[in-house]
């Protein structure tokens, strides 16, 4: 093997999405770094790979394991990055690794594969021309409604991760943020045995999880629509405040103070709060 740091796609639930050219690559290396060593180890055994040296890698992990790949293959050494599951680094350890690597100018080799947000988007139905992965949101609500009211006028394909115990809260949110009438698929379980898909509005994503809770199951991935309204259009979020805050304000107040707030000039904001006092 030519001497670099190999960036391997493993399955994400289905052992037959192994590359041929991933097992030839994890068969021949002279070491696999991995995310979780007993998780590979396992998924070695279960492809028939015989078991090279493991190390085990996080991006939290100390420089001493990014040194050793580094001397590693200035040694000539050839090093496989797996992650648990799917492309390694894409939500998942390796950026710092691929970094330090490029830096010294050795050479990085994709090895692709399995990615869930890629396996989503192939046979959601929503445009992927463009597409925004966002990954997963942030834990705590306040921070995780700010992300997504970023986000609201953008026009590509959101692309999140998200764990089944927030499933219920993030879909409540982006009902929220971006009203329930925006296009959603729901991969649930891809390529494994329960795999469920639902391509509808949030509310009937809603509706859903809350009638069946096995839909909140396993590993998900969720894909919101982009924004089709015109750029001067406010989020219903954005809405709803200046027209709570115009009860008390004038219609320019309004308009200046939220401009500065939501990146909106003041004519858009003028023009939504004319428009919707004039209903
Ligand atoms: N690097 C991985 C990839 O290429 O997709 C992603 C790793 S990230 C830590 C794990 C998240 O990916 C899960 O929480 C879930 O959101 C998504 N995921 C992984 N496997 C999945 C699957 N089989 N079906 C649906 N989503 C999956």
């Amino acid at each position: 093997m030519e001497p670099g740091l190999y960036i391997v796609a493993t399955p994400i639930g289905n052992l037959e999405d192994i590359s041929r050219r991933a097992l030839r690559v994890l068969e021949s290396v002279n070491s696999i770094v991995a995310e979780d060593t007993r998780i590979t180890r396992g998924l070695l055994g279960k492809l028939g790979v015989k078991i090279p040296k493991l190390f085990s890698y996080t991006d939290f992990s100390n420089s001493n394991v990014v040194d050793q790949v580094l001397s590693g293959i200035s040694n000539g050494l050839s090093i496989a990055l797996v992650s648990d599951a799917g492309t390694p680094v894409i939500s998942d350890p390796g950026y710092r690794l691929v970094l330090a690597a490029q830096l010294a100018k050795y050479k990085v080799i994709p090895i692709p594969g399995p990615c869930a947000a890629i396996a989503a988007l192939s046979i959601s139905g929503l445009p992927t021309d463009k597409f925004l992965f966002e990954g997963f949101l942030p834990e705590k609500r306040p921070a995780r409604l700010a992300r997504l009211s970023a986000l609201c006028q953008e026009r590509a394909t959101l692309v999140l991760y998200e764990a089944p115990h927030r499933l219920k809260a993030t879909i409540a949110d982006c009902i929220e943020i971006f009203g329930g009438n925006r296009k959603s698929f729901l991969g649930r379980e891809l390529t494994k045995l329960y795999e469920t898909v639902f391509l509808s509005t949030l509310l009937d994503l809603q509706s859903l999880v809350d009638a069946d809770s096995n839909q909140t199951r396993g590993e998900l991935v969720l894909l919101i629509a982009g924004f089709r309204g015109k750029s001067s259009d406010l989020s219903p979020e954005l809405s709803q405040l200046a027209e709570k805050l115009s009860e008390d304000m004038s219609k320019k107040r309004v308009s200046v103070l939220l401009a500065e707030y939501s990146g909106l000039t003041r004519r858009e904001i003028y023009d939504h709060l004319i428009k919707t006092s004039a209903k």
